[in-house]
């Protein structure tokens, strides 16, 4: 059984979510490049390494949660591979390329050891609630042994494949939402010019074909759904910036596959202006209003 996990990446991800191991009974050894980071995961019982080479040698499990594909191989390759005992498991939980996610797989292997990639979605509310859900990419084995873990930090655990599926997954779900966030805020701001009320059309389309998460969960006009962000200014939430980087990851992966898709691409785009024209730290949805604002309103 898993007594001991090293938990590399205590942001504002990895940090409640490595207090949730806590919190369930395992010894969990944390490091991150960030002091700070690591004094917060201090408080939540995490314990703090001198480096991430000297969490990893002790532990079961590793688990990263890092900012992206590049900063997961420099780290595997800059010494925790190395570091591990024979046939540790690593499971990666940062959204990253498909493709980076099945190198650093492929790396893990040639060292020994036994990868999982797990992304997540459900953002830092879920993280703290322990309510996230993973998308899993790995061999029936080593999904099943990271398995536990991922219920103690989630409610809803996907096994979509192998190495590359979880966050084949994740990057296909994020440009669902990506994309009908953009067509549910065109069609509020096209029935405002038409004088509908944003009561009104969410009357009907919540019950209708246009129903999606975006319109009646995360609904972009204050009203409708009292507790989606638009109601609070647009505080996230689940941020542009990061909507912009996994239609970043969407991107690449269209391009590496040839794939015909349009959409996904164009929302690319129009986040990655509105994060770079104020929205980056708050919700996505704040998007509506960039429409709105070239609409001449
Ligand atoms: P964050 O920037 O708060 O945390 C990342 C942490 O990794 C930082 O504290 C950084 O210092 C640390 N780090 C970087 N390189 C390191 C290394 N080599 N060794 C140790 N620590 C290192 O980011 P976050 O919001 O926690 O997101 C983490 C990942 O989760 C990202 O890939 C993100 O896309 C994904 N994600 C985030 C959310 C969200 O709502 N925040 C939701 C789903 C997925």
């Amino acid at each position: 059984a898993v007594k001991t996990v090293a938990f590399i990446g205590l942001g504002n991800m990895g940090g409640p979510m490595a207090g949730n191991l806590v919190a369930a009974g395992y010894r969990v050894l944390g490091y991150d490049l960030f002091p700070a980071a690591l004094e917060a995961g201090a408080a939540r019982g995490v314990e703090a390494a001198e480096s991430g080479e000297a969490a990893v040698a002790q532990a079961d499990v590793v688990i990263t949660m890092l900012p992206s594909g590049a900063h997961l191989i420099d780290a595997y390759q800059g010494g925790l591979l190395a570091a591990a005992r024979p046939a540790t498991l690593f499971v990666d939980c940062s959204t990253i390329d498909v493709h980076d996610a099945r190198q650093a797989a492929e790396l893990a292997r040639a060292a020994g050891h036994r990868p999982v990639d797990a992304p997540v979605s459900g953002g830092t509310v879920g993280a703290e609630a322990g309510t996230l859900t993973f998308m899993v990419g790995a061999d029936d084995a080593e999904a099943a042994d990271a398995r536990p873990l991922l219920e103690i930090m989630g409610k809803n655990v996907v096994h979509c494949g192998a190495s590359g599926a979880g966050q084949a997954a994740k990057v296909c779900n994020n440009m669902i939402l990506g994309v009908s966030m953009i067509a549910v805020s065109e069609a509020f701001v096209l029935g405002e010019r038409l004088g509908l009320t944003h009561q009104a059309l969410y009357d009907v389309a919540a019950h209708s074909s246009g129903q999606c998460w975006a319109l009646t969960t995360n609904c972009p006009v204050p009203g409708p759904v009292p507790t989606s962000p638009a109601n609070r200014d647009y505080q996230p939430g689940f941020m542009g910036a990061l909507m912009a980087k996994d239609l970043g990851l969407a991107v690449e992966a269209i391009a590496t596959t040839g794939t015909a898709a349009r959409m996904g691409p164009l929302a690319a785009e129009i986040y990655r202006s509105f994060a770079d024209d104020g929205g980056a730290r708050t919700d996505f949805s704040g998007v509506i209003n960039t429409i709105r604002e070239a609409s001449g309103a």
